[in-house]
């Protein structure tokens, strides 16, 4: 028995019997060819992209369940890539100029093209260097004729163990044998991990040297809670972790159950429960969770799209869809929160020695205005379809939010002015995730209508830690006592200025968290739609008098440390649930 760990990339927990899927296996041809061949390395270029573009849209009619982003949306990316002239015309004037064969063309000029993505440091164009790898990869199989096993004919119920199993590999992949996944590479955030919690698949990724550890038919554990992994379990340990899948599986059927009932504490306060959403597709799962709304639509990925952020008219159907299907719930819409860890589309070359800080959100839109008044326009007309809120990224101070304003002034005179319908009350809000909003936040409340607290940069800002870097992870703690007083001070600035504050941050769907929060006196919680029964049901137990006698114990003390220990221990105490 041998216990691994990793990163938990997607929910659950799995026992099942090891497939190693390693596809690097095939052996790559490499020679010279004559002048006069060249034409017949073009024509197997051209016959294995045709190959490749048709498997592709055969996928694409595959049944998806987009909870988290719909898989059509990754296929269409390859099939852009495929028929990208730019790489396309690479490969055959590598052919032509190098004199070499098609498949020593299409390696050379994908480790070329990945290795410049991958160098730029960003998470964004990382991830597209995932996707050359993965079409390349698909067009060398083609060219070679190696047909992937997994896809289709699979006997038995087996539990995928990689290095790197690619997102398109996720999306090929029979659901009903796949049971969890393991792989060395990979991070919370990469493609493969989004698909694989939409299709509900266990799994724990960046596991060192997995490979080695297991052969195929192993047994192995895989716990997409905790990323642990364990390879050949002994028989007590398997019983073990029968009995959690179990515990698991009523206390999930539990919960749903609670999905139509309020977010009401024992002592009779309402708040609401909202969740965040990446991409449109993931409206079912917000509502089956019983969501109140949307308290975070991160706009950006939506922006993101090719060609999305120059069009009005596709970003105006965009939002009104989103608010059509919502009805009365309300949809909180952040404006483009851009720079930083996500790549500006159009701006691909460009670098910041410091992106984090730098040039991004709403330093961006404020200083590109066409751009944030394009979003504006779109955002206001499509307002009169059901309750929208709009709200602002990364505001630090007075300045910053005037200038926003007087912007969403100027685009509602212009729309006046065309006699286009806008809701002319619509509620703006702004993020509050820098350290000095929080600490003005006296100042910012009397200028908008709601404050959303951002813990995920909160926290980066205020303790100066990477969100990004494992390395000084350990010094991210939501628990500080300095995060807990800049919550504190910002939630009774909002009240005292009579706006409410929600929580949009990871923080918000913690439930080690919830009635820490409870306690400060947030009104409404964001969090990620799965989050939202769990937390519903620690709000139902408790009440406010109780939260804030915990709040009260753990403001006076001095570490991250003592409060998570006392708060651990306070849940512990009321909640029987081994996740808190
Ligand atoms: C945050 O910073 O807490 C937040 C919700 O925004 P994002 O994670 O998109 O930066
Ligand atoms: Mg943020």
């Amino acid at each position: 028995m041998k216990e691994l760990i990793g990163i938990p990339a997607s929910p659950g927990i799995v026992i099942g019997k090891v497939l190693l899927f390693l596809d690097d296996n095939f052996v790559l041809p490499e020679y010279k060819i004559d002048p006069s061949d060249v034409h017949i390395e073009l024509e197997r270029l051209n016959v294995a992209i045709e190959k490749s573009r048709k498997e592709l849209e055969k996928l694409r009619r595959h049944e998806s369940k987009g909870i988290e982003m719909d898989p059509n949306q990754l296929i269409d990316i390859h099939l852009m890539m495929l028929q990208d002239p730019e790489f396309l015309n690479q490969i055959k004037k590598t052919i032509q100029t190098d004199l070499i064969n098609c498949e020593s063309a299409v390696a050379s000029c994908s480790a070329l093209t990945v290795s410049t993505l991958e160098q730029t440091g960003n998470d964004y164009l990382k991830e597209r260097a995932a996707d050359i790898n993965d079409i390349s990869r698909r067009i060398l199989r083609n060219l070679l004729s190696v047909n992937r096993s997994i896809t289709y004919d699979l006997e038995q119920e087996v539990i995928l163990v990689g290095k790197n199993i690619l997102p398109s590999d996720t999306i090929t992949m029979d659901k009903r044998m796949i049971k969890g996944l393991a792989m060395e590479m990979g991070a919370k955030t990469s493609h493969a991990a989004i698909l694989a919690r939409s299709f509900e698949i266990p799994a724990v990724f960046g596991i060192n040297a997995i490979t080695k550890e297991v052969s195929d038919g192993d047994t192995i554990i895989i716990d997409g809670y905790s990323g642990k992994v364990i390879a050949n379990p002994d028989k007590h340990t398997i019983a073990i972790y029968e009995n959690l899948i179990k515990q698991r599986l009523s206390h999930d059927i539990h919960l749903l159950s609670l999905a139509e009932l309020p977010s009401q504490t024992k002592d009779g306060k309402c708040l609401s429960l909202n969740a965040n959403i990446e991409v449109i597709e993931e409206i079912d799962s917000v509502l089956a969770h019983g969501a109140d709304g949307i308290g975070l639509f991160r706009s950006e990925f939506l922006l993101m799209q090719p060609g999305m952020i120059e069009n009005e008219e596709a970003q105006f159907k965009a939002y009104k869809a989103l608010l059509e299907t919502l009805g009365e719930k309300p949809v909180t819409i952040r404006t483009l929160d851009i720079g930083g860890d996500k790549a500006i589309p159009f701006l691909q070359d460009y670098h910041e020695e410091n992106p984090i800080l730098g040039w991004r959100s709403i330093r961006f839109c404020l200083s590109k205005t066409q751009i944030f008044k394009r979003q504006l326009r779109a955002l206001l007309r499509a307002s009169v379809f059901g309750t929208m809120r709009i709200m602002f990224p990364m505001i630090s101070g007075t300045k910053e939010l005037e200038e926003a304003l007087a912007i969403v002034n100027e685009v509602k005179a212009n729309l006046t002015s065309e006699n286009i319908p806008f809701d002319d009350d619509i509620e703006i809000g702004i993020m509050i995730e820098v350290p000095s909003a929080a600490m003005t936040s006296d100042i910012l409340a009397k200028k908008v209508d709601f404050f959303s607290i951002g813990t995920n940069d909160l926290v980066q800002f205020t303790l100066a830690v990477d969100r990004g870097n494992e390395r000084v992870a350990y010094l991210y703690q939501t628990f500080h006592p300095g995060v807990l007083r800049l919550i504190r001070q910002t939630i009774d600035n909002a009240h005292q200025n009579n706006i409410p504050v929600s929580l949009c941050g990871e923080m918000g769907g913690d439930p080690l968290a919830a009635v820490v929060l409870l306690g400060l006196g947030l009104d409404s919680y964001s969090m990620s739609s799965m989050m939202i029964p769990q937390i519903k049901q620690i709000i139902r137990s408790t009440s406010v008098y109780e939260a804030q006698q915990l709040v009260g114990t753990i403001m006076e003390y001095d570490t991250p440390e003592k409060i998570e220990e006392y708060v651990r221990k306070w849940m512990n105490e009321r909640f029987d649930f081994f996740s808190i």
